[in-house]
């Protein structure tokens, strides 16, 4: 059956691709060892380190998040080795099972996935590591499960308070080029993105941004690694190459990506996607409901979980505003399905998609019978307009 107008992919992550990007994507596929593509080679990988803000390498895996997971880990680590891994919801949790796969030793730190990685938490953990065991920190940014944000230049001074000498390995999925990130600043030592999320491409990009220190202790680290071995990829890079073929499309759309990110510039990215969800914030209080984060200086300015009064099915929700109102929102995962539904506000947002977002969802209240105030969405237009410049 035809549905008239846009689908509204409300979801965090994939976000919608601009129309832009789409154009920039649109090529006949290159030869990916011919002439030409040194010069793509090298915008985005330089590119991403303008993004990432760090000075060291980023290589670009065609693969998903989840293989950025995987090169961080098997790069840096070898079987029996230990981390320390803060729970900050799913994804954290995920991250933490993928590490027990490749026989990581995890130890962890358990949170109630309603808010962010804490800095006191983790350096009394890492004092009582008098042997310095723990070879590396795992830390979510933005736990796209929850909505909160992870404070990790905190957790960075929090490390060197006790000179514990483990990586710092930092999963910003979803928190690139949507929430502020700066891995030389914050002492990052592997950082690890996708594609789909605040880069607003589709999916299929992964990357690591590499500190000297994690590249060091790479050299010499035991474990056998092919397709993610950061060197192979880190010496083809450097004659404008891949080791294999890459995803030559994604890397023009990359390209596109990285230009609109300086056009717009990173802090307006940034101050935009804070603005979204504080808007997106409010209307979640007038309507009545809490949001999965309780921490007010940790919500994420990337989605908002929102959880539903007792006895209300968030999936049953989704289901009613998708066939009523042709919007995608991001279900609960994890321990917490059924109880929260996201609201995604990343990537190529504006102030009318997330009002058209938020009425969507209003009217879906009304429509599932589920108990709430109404004015949610005046609320979030009466902040959006006072705010606007
Ligand atoms: C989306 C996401 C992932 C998983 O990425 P895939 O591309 O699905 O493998 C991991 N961590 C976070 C925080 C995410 O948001």
């Amino acid at each position: 059956m035809r549905r008239p107008g846009r689908h509204f992919l409300q979801i965090p992550g994939p976000s919608p691709v601009p129309d832009r990007i789409l154009r920039a994507m649109d090529y006949p596929t290159v030869d990916h060892r011919g002439p030409g593509f040194a010069e793509l080679t090298r915008k985005t990988t330089q590119g991403m380190q303008s993004i990432f803000k760090c000075r060291g390498p980023v290589v670009i895996f065609p693969s998903s998040g989840t293989g950025a997971w995987e090169a961080a880990l098997v790069n840096t680590l070898t079987p029996g080795d230990k981390a320390l891994m803060v729970e900050t919801g799913h994804f954290a949790s995920v991250w933490a099972q993928l590490g027990q796969r490749l026989s990581i030793q995890t130890e962890r730190i358990e949170t109630d996935w309603r808010r962010g990685a804490d800095p006191d938490l983790i350096e009394d953990c890492l004092k009582k590591d008098r042997r310095h065991q723990i070879k590396a920190l795992c830390v979510v940014h933005n736990e796209t499960s929850t909505g909160a944000l992870s404070r990790i230049a905190e957790i960075r001074q929090s490390i060197d308070a006790i000179h514990h000498p483990a990586l710092l390995l930092v999963d910003t999925i979803s928190g690139l080029a949507s929430a502020e990130f700066c891995v030389d600043e914050w002492g990052v030592d592997v950082a690890i993105a996708g594609s789909q999320k605040g880069l607003m491409l589709p999916p299929g990009l992964a990357f690591n941004a590499i500190s000297e220190k994690a590249l060091a202790v790479s050299k010499n680290n035991a474990y056998p690694r092919a397709y993610w071995a950061w060197s192979e990829m880190i010496k083809a890079n450097q004659n404008g190459a891949f080791p294999y073929t890459p995803a030559t499309n994604l890397l023009y759309g990359l390209a596109e990506s990285i230009d609109m990110l300086h056009e717009e510039g990173l802090e307006q990215v940034f101050a935009r996607h804070q603005r979204l969800a504080e808007a997106s914030r409010r209307a979640v209080a007038t309507w009545g409901f809490e949001t999965q984060c309780l921490e007010p200086d940790e919500h994420s300015p990337v989605l908002t979980a929102v959880r539903l009064p007792h006895g209300h099915n968030a999936d049953h929700f989704r289901q009613v505003v998708l066939q009523r109102f042709d919007m995608s929102l991001g279900s609960g995962l994890g321990k917490i399905t059924g109880k929260v539904f996201r609201i995604g506000h990343l990537g190529d947002c504006n102030d009318l998609m997330l009002m058209g977002a938020l009425s969507g969802i209003e009217m879906g209240l009304s429509v599932a019978g589920v108990p709430y105030q109404p004015g949610g969405v005046d609320t979030a237009m009466g902040y959006l307009a006072a705010t606007a410049k």
